[in-house]
């Protein structure tokens, strides 16, 4: 049982010590303080189906024994900086994660966040194709350092932040965008872009396979492959962000660029890939992580021992449990049972995602497309109180974001569209 402070009192200290600018999921604060695999517990002991903490951080489930026991062991043995000695656990893990990227993409440079990794990784573009120029997509998130929040294309994560050369380009939304599903018409903004808005060379384009934070956006059909030759063509080079999509998720590949048929130059990692613990990473090709060599690169904890042993039990946890062929199984079954809920709810717009990484969008007008906001909210606050636990993004903050461990069940998912649907018919 759980003897420590209370919800109130948990919220009070924050009020008082911590960042005004924090939120919390739900009208009511829910108060976690135990996780196995695809469940929470509250302080009173409550279980909860959680459906979002596979992209909050857990890839494998919550405290997975065999992660937990890398972590233990090495913390057991030696935590240092990764910078001043040698230690296996690094090396053993850049080894394994470059065996799972395609193409030349097998040199590893380790951070500690999502953030880090896509500021190095536009450094990194910056520096090899000596221009300065980004493109991103509108409605992408990317991080919140100077940099990357440059890059995230919300107005809602930007503070007022000198955008520096970032180009924001059309959303390839298939539900919102205005060429529909038609990637080609929206790889043509990207080009204009690069013929209007730069001196026709670009350092980098930079994209998530599958907008996490932006309300699970899938980029239209067709899109990435032309805009990666463009791209190429002005010099730059492709960043692929899979700090959500990758890991497994999407089901169907293990990132989620692959889901387009390209090869990136530079691939970002974070969140899923420790299973919880902080870690990021940057895997490119060896000609183009040379240009680190120019000066000195130095990160005390990117890619620590505890950290990269965590990594590397990740890897090993979701080949011994198949986690991707469940994703691609389990994701297809919710994603068939959400829309079957689309055809009973007027409210919803939209389903979209693939693999454990879903999306369901909320409007009160399915003509018009306007964003259910506060219907929203009440429906995640309805969920919680039968036991599940679902995500909201969207710029509008009007889309479910499922996205739960990757252990998730077909009980687990008959369980989550149970309550959505439990919680919709009370409306
Ligand atoms: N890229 C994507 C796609 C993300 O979703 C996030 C985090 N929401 C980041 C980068 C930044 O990661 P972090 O919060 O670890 O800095």
């Amino acid at each position: 049982p759980y003897n420590g402070p209370s919800a109130a009192e948990i919220l009070a200290k924050r009020k008082t010590y911590l960042s005004p600018s924090l939120l919390h999921s739900y009208s009511k604060a829910l108060n976690v303080v135990d996780g196995k695999r695809q469940y929470l517990f509250d302080d009173e002991g409550r279980r909860y189906l959680d459906a979002f903490g596979g992209i909050a951080t857990v890839c494998c489930g919550h405290c997975h024994p065999d992660v937990v026991e890398a972590i233990v062991n090495q913390t057991k043995r030696l935590q240092h900086s990764t910078v001043l000695y040698l230690n296996s656990a690094i090396a053993d893990f850049a080894e394994a994660l470059a065996s799972k990227l395609p193409g030349d993409l097998k040199v590893v440079f380790f951070t500690n966040s999502g953030t880090e990794a896509n500021e190095l990784a536009i450094l990194i573009a910056k520096l090899y194709t000596g221009s300065q120029d980004i493109i991103s997509l509108r409605n992408g998130y990317h991080g919140n350092a100077a940099g990357t929040m440059g890059a995230t294309g919300q107005s809602i994560w930007k503070y007022n932040v000198v955008q520096g050369g970032v180009h924001h380009a059309l959303n390839p939304d298939p539900y919102r965008g205005v060429f529909g599903t038609d990637g080609e018409k929206y790889a043509k903004d990207v080009q204009d872009l690069i013929d209007f808005g730069t001196s026709g060379n670009v350092a980098a384009f930079v994209s998530e396979a599958i907008q996490g934070v932006g309300g699970i956006v899938e980029l239209a059909p067709g899109y990435l492959p032309p805009v990666y030759s463009g791209i190429k063509k002005a010099g730059g080079l492709c960043i692929a962000d899979e700090v959500q999509s990758g890991f497994a998720r999407t089901g169907s590949h293990f990132w989620g660029f692959e889901t387009q048929g390209v090869v990136p130059d530079i691939v970002t990692m974070a969140k899923g890939i420790g299973n919880g613990i902080p870690l990021g990473a940057v895997v490119t090709t060896p000609e183009i992580a040379e240009v680190l060599s120019r000066r000195l690169y130095f990160n005390t904890f990117g890619g620590n021992p505890v950290c990269t042993a965590a990594g590397l039990a990740v890897l090993r946890v979701i080949e011994k449990e198949n986690l991707q062929e469940n994703a691609l199984v389990v994701g297809s079954y919710v994603k068939e049972r959400l829309n079957a809920l689309k055809d009973k709810y007027e409210i919803i717009g939209d389903v979209r995602g693939r693999g454990l990484m879903l999306g369901v969008e909320l409007v009160t007008d399915r003509q018009q497309k306007t964003p259910a906001k506060a219907e929203t909210l009440h429906i995640m606050d309805q969920m919680k109180e039968l036991g599940v636990l679902i995500g909201k993004g969207g710029y509008h903050g009007n889309v479910f974001r499922i996205t739960p461990p990757l252990c998730f069940t077909k009980e687990d998912a008959d369980f989550l569209v149970d309550a959505m649907d439990h919680a919709m018919s009370k409306m």
